[in-house]
């Protein structure tokens, strides 16, 4: 049976990122996981050409240069900006809410001034 300096139980970011850190000096790994795909909680998969992530939509953001630099050896990022908004009533209101949603929704100023 072939011998691993390292089992790890993980096939997610933190498994992969330590096995490959491991691999580069030297040591051997065997990554296992209970899912039938690697990756973790940010596996995504193609559909008609569609991206679509299996447990939820992920963004990567960091303002970290060295966690940006160590990533970017790995995938090219392109410059989405996550801009999301809600419907409500006929108008578009920006997420997260702040009070200015407060105040157009349902005009007041500040949070005393609460809507009964
Ligand atoms: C819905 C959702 C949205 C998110 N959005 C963002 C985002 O926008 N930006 C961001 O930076 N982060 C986001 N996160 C957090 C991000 O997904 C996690 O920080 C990251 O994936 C964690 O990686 P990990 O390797 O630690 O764990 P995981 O990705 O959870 O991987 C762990 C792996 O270990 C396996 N495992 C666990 N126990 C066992 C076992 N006993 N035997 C075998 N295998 C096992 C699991 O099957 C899994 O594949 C989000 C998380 C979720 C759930």
């Amino acid at each position: 049976m072939k011998k691993y300096d390292y089992l790890v139980v993980d096939a997610g970011l933190y498994g992969a990122v330590f096995a490959h850190e491991m691999i580069k000096k030297g040591k051997t790994c065997l990554v296992i996981d209970k899912r039938n795909h690697i990756v973790g909680n940010i596996y995504t998969y193609t559909k008609s050409g569609i991206n679509i992530h299996r447990y939820g939509a992920h963004i990567f953001h960091t303002d970290n240069l060295d966690v940006w630099e160590y990533i970017t050896q790995f995938v090219e990022f392109n410059n989405y900006i996550n801009a999301p908004t809600a419907a409500y009533r006929d108008e578009l209101h920006n997420m997260p809410f702040n009070m200015n949603t407060f105040s157009k929704v349902w005009g007041i100023r500040t949070p005393a001034d609460k809507v009964q």
